[in-house]
């Protein structure tokens, strides 16, 4: 698995977005939480990526 370190852009409102400063929230669907977190945008959140953060 690849972890992604960002910065991430913000497709909604053209942020751009650290690792750090994002937003993290439980991912969608059936992934473990323990293992994955989605990133969201903390100006406008909108998610920005899931990304694998060990399990
Ligand atoms: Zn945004």
């Amino acid at each position: 698995m690849t972890q992604t370190e960002g910065p991430f852009t913000c497709e909604m409102c053209d942020a751009t977005v650290t690792m750090r400063d994002a937003r993290r929230s439980k991912p969608m669907g059936d992934l473990d939480p323990m293992a994955w977190q989605t990133l969201c945008c903390p100006h406008c959140g909108s998610r920005l990526r899931t990304v694998y953060v060990g399990g």
